[in-house]
């Protein structure tokens, strides 16, 4: 394999093989088995690294014999703590969690859990299906519905709120059963375990749906948030993605916050115009192996090179 770059960093969200209601209808999740395949086929390409060498070697660069690999997992789920943290300790593995801080310790569920917990529910209920024909802007159409649903976007998240409750579907109750997201006990433990807490956002909005000043709040809470609980606050993963995020926001945002030493994105592997934007690969993808997943971004990668395509370019 042969990599145009010697550093890769890699996303996922979860690892179960539970089924997990507020999450299954909006990416495919790793089972156990099925990460630890990709985690064998790494360790035997790749050397893992932590954030600290990483940012090392990126501001001295480095040269060396194996390419390097930081594992990184968005959102908080509590799938880190309970399944993802032992198998990454048994094989002294680092990784790195870009959490929200709004939704630690269970309080609320994120909009896109929502989303897809609903959708579990109307799929997976007839009765439950039968009733949201009844409510207005819906109809006898189960697919059409599910995708109104999963259409619904973070500025009218509360169409969810009003959908769940017309179903009689207790999010809350959900929350306490299910246990979601990470709690701040079980963050600190991760910490102490060596693991890296760091910024997803505030509360997980799209950014290209907010404008510039909504954009750098929802950043700064985060941040802040990192800062007052000692988890990192020199780096940010946008949530969703940094589609037409514009430099404005990069230099605000570095401005503000002198130790803020990088910012991610998950276009895969793609240059981008503001070298402190890296863009990490997302590995949920069907079910691809990472094998598989690398070999298509490798190619995909020399395709936009070819047409001078492999760099976003901002404005
Ligand atoms: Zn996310």
């Amino acid at each position: 394999m042969k990599l145009p770059f010697q550093d890769l960093i890699l996303v996922y969200h979860l690892v179960s093989d539970e089924d997990v209601k507020h999450v299954k209808h909006l990416f495919p999740y790793r089972s156990v088995k099925h990460f630890e395949n990709d985690l064998d086929f790494l360790s035997k390409h790749f050397e893992f690294i932590d954030w600290e060498t990483f940012i090392k070697e990126k501001t001295e660069k480095t040269t060396r014999k194996k390419p390097t690999v930081l594992l990184t997992f968005d959102d908080g789920y509590s799938e880190f703590y309970d399944v993802i943290s032992p198998i990454l300790k048994r094989k002294g593995i680092y990784a790195m969690n870009f959490i929200n801080p709004k939704f630690i310790d269970n309080q609320e569920l994120m909009w896109r859990n929502k989303a897809s917990l609903i959708v579990s529910e109307i799929t997976e209920n007839k009765s439950i299906e039968n009733k949201l024909s009844k409510y207005p802007n819906f109809n006898n159409d189960l697919k059409s519905n599910v995708s109104s649903i999963l259409k619904i976007n973070y500025k009218n998240q509360n169409h969810l709120d009003k959908i769940a409750e017309y179903l009689e579907i207790n999010i809350s109750d959900y929350l306490q059963k299910n246990q979601v997201y990470l709690t701040t006990v079980q963050l600190q433990k991760l910490k102490n375990d060596g693991f890296g807490i760091s910024s997803h956002g505030w509360d997980h909005p799209f950014y290209n749906q907010l404008g510039l000043e909504n954009q750098l709040e929802n950043t700064q809470k985060s941040l802040d948030y990192m800062k007052e609980n000692a988890f990192l606050n020199d780096s940010f993963a946008f949530p969703f993605t940094d589609h037409l995020v514009t430099n404005r926001f990069f230099e605000t945002i570095f401005n503000q916050n002198p130790d803020l030493k990088f910012t991610f994105g998950a276009a895969g592997i793609k240059l981008d115009s503001n070298s402190k934007n890296l863009q990490r690969i997302p590995v949920e993808i069907r079910n691809y192996t990472a094998e598989e997943i690398l070999k298509n971004e490798i190619s995909y990668y020399q395709l936009l090179k070819k047409f001078n395509k492999n760099k976003i370019i901002r404005s």
